[in-house]
């Protein structure tokens, strides 16, 4: 924009587009302020339900080592170990705990609290190794989930190794678990997409729920939050799930000496859904219409700022064509004024000295030429005359002297100076002046006599052996004449035109009359300069009547005359 300067569309649009974007921002702000406090809270309720888990599971374990002990106890002092298990087993949970037995020093399954229990071989397996394999080494082991060969059932076995008093072994007391049992509560308040696990930190998931249910043994060593969990005792990862590809803040918890730890996940989607206000929730979407808004404003600032641009160079091509158009008229009014001045000198040498000749005492024929001379030097002198004045009051050059003037005076003088011409051709020409009239008017005496002048002329000229006749009347503000004739009429089509330079509405060949088509241009500036106005009616063929109003007081201040 030139200068600098901003047009109100584009301030408008800067405007709103500044206030659009504060509530943006306050708006993204709120947005990011309830997003992070909904975290936090999900943080704290994440870490108390891990807690809470790893505590629950820690007790199922103390309390399965408990009765590990038990067991092992009435096998090495050798008393009747079936039936003490069996009566331990009658008070237990049996979904959670699906079974307790004894494997013998060789891997023989010896004993289990299934009612229809045989003895299996299970030399092989890990919980029995462990303990054959590392003499001396009392702990509880906790194993991966197994199908038990023995319960048919997915279960966790804990097994603890037996020795006599002399050191020797005397085979594995095992307790089954049925591990979805221990996280079947908390699945409830993790959600639908939350997920529970217990791992070891041997790298090896023992369990994992969500929602379609429980795996176990993958290997989760090889990830980079693995590592981040062996490193603390508890805190917080983000995981994004290789299982069902689901982003969630993940809280651990390790259970201490047992080498194992609880994770519980909590998708990113439900922490906003489920801890962010409904308000909130919807700010991200707000923030993007507003921002939608304000590209679009933006994009109709510019877009107004471009066809503003264009309608401004519109209108300079305009202004600029106007005023090379105003030059234009300004030259041709300059020219004129000063050509019809230059005429004026000439022609009255020429009037002079044809009047001088006519008078002399010369043949006829070259008297009729002096006349002829000087009849035309005088229409010509008229024409310039008329030329002149045209071009000053186009150009507002026009001097008005204000003065009062006597209107019957006036009248008197256009009387006297028409009369031989309508005597000449028959035509009866007469004044009324009503008694409303004022008898002086401040106006200037000039213009008046110059456009009563062109009427009655333009009169005498369209009518012959007809009538003319001149009225002046007055309202209480203005002094009206009209020049009423019974002539050859105008059109009403040409009614609109003869105001304008140069009309002329009747065929050259049909107006008997020479004119210049200037007079009543002429008269209508004249009029309006004088602060009134000028019009006709007529009818073709019947006669015309002109009309005009002066101010009867003109207080206008003088126009300047600068030519
Ligand atoms: P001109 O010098 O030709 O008379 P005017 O401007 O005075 O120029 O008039 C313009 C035209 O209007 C005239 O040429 C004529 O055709 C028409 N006109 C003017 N006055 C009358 C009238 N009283 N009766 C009929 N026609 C008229």
């Amino acid at each position: 924009m030139p200068g600098g300067m901003m047009n109100p569309t584009c301030l408008k649009g800067l405007l709103t587009a500044v206030a659009i974007i504060v509530v943006a921002l306050s708006h993204y702000f709120a947005a990011n302020e309830a997003q992070t406090q909904a975290t936090a809270r999900a943080r704290e309720n994440l870490h108390a339900v891990t807690f809470a888990l790893a505590q629950h599971i820690e007790r199922t374990f103390d309390e399965a080592d408990q009765i590990s002990r038990m067991m092992r106890r009435s096998y090495i002092e050798g008393g009747n170990y079936r039936e003490l298990t069996r009566s331990i087993y009658r008070e237990l949970n049996p979904v959670l705990y699906p079974q307790l037995g004894f494997i013998d020093s060789k891997g023989l399954y010896v004993f289990g609290t299934l009612p229809d229990f045989k003895p299996i071989d299970l030399a092989d397996r890990k919980h029995f190794r462990i303990h054959a394999d590392t003499r001396g080494d009392d702990f509880l082991y906790i194993s991966t989930p197994l199908l038990g060969r023995a319960s048919k059932k997915l279960t966790l076995q804990l097994s603890r190794r037996m020795d006599s008093a002399s050191g020797e072994f005397l085979g594995v007391a095992v307790v089954s678990i049925n591990p979805e049992q221990f996280t079947a509560v908390y699945r409830e308040l993790i959600g639908k997409d939350g997920v529970i696990s217990l791992a070891g930190v041997d790298g090896i998931n023992r369990i994992r729920v969500d929602k379609s249910g429980f795996t176990f043994g993958h290997d989760i060593s090889r990830f980079n939050w693995f590592q981040m969990i062996i490193a603390q005792n508890h805190g917080f990862v983000d995981v994004t799930s290789t299982i069902d590809n689901k982003y969630r803040m993940t809280a651990f918890q390790h259970l201490p000496g047992r080498g194992l730890f609880v994770t519980v996940g909590l998708p990113y989607d439900d922490i906003a859904s489920n801890y962010l206000p409904a308000y909130h929730r919807y700010l991200p979407l707000l923030t993007g219409f507003l921002i939608l808004t304000l590209l679009t404003l933006f994009g109709l600032s510019l877009r107004t700022q471009s066809l503003n641009q264009r309608l401004k160079t519109s209108n300079d091509a305009l202004s600029n064509s106007m005023r090379v158009a105003f030059d234009a008229i300004e030259a041709k009014n300059r020219f004129l004024a000063s050509v019809s001045h230059e005429l004026r000198t000439p022609l009255h040498g020429i009037l002079g000295h044809s009047e001088l000749l006519a008078l002399e005492d010369l043949p006829v024929d070259a008297q009729d030429s002096a006349t002829a001379i000087f009849r035309s030097a005088s229409h010509l002198l008229q024409i310039v005359n008329q030329l002149l004045d045209i071009s000053k009051a186009d150009s507002g050059k026009q001097e008005l002297r204000l003065e009062p003037v006597t209107l019957r005076a006036i009248i008197d003088e256009m009387m006297n100076l028409h009369v031989v011409t309508a005597n000449r051709t028959g035509t009866t020409l007469t004044c009324d002046i009503g008694e409303s009239v004022p008898e002086q008017v401040q106006t200037d005496a000039t213009a008046l006599k110059r456009i009563l002048h062109n009427l009655i002329d333009n009169a005498l000229k369209f009518t012959k052996a007809g009538a003319v006749k001149i009225c002046v009347g007055a309202t209480a503000s203005h002094v009206r004449f009209e020049v009423a004739d019974t002539g050859i009429g105008i059109s009403a089509e040409n009614q609109l035109k003869i105001f304008t330079n140069y009309t002329q509405v009747h065929d050259f060949e049909t107006r008997e009359a020479s004119g210049t088509g200037l007079g009543l241009a002429l008269a209508r500036s004249l009029v309006e300069l004088l602060g009134g106005s000028i019009g006709v009616n007529s009818v073709l063929g019947e006669g015309s009547t002109f009309w005009f109003t002066i101010p009867r007081e003109n207080n206008m201040s003088v126009t300047e005359d600068r030519t």
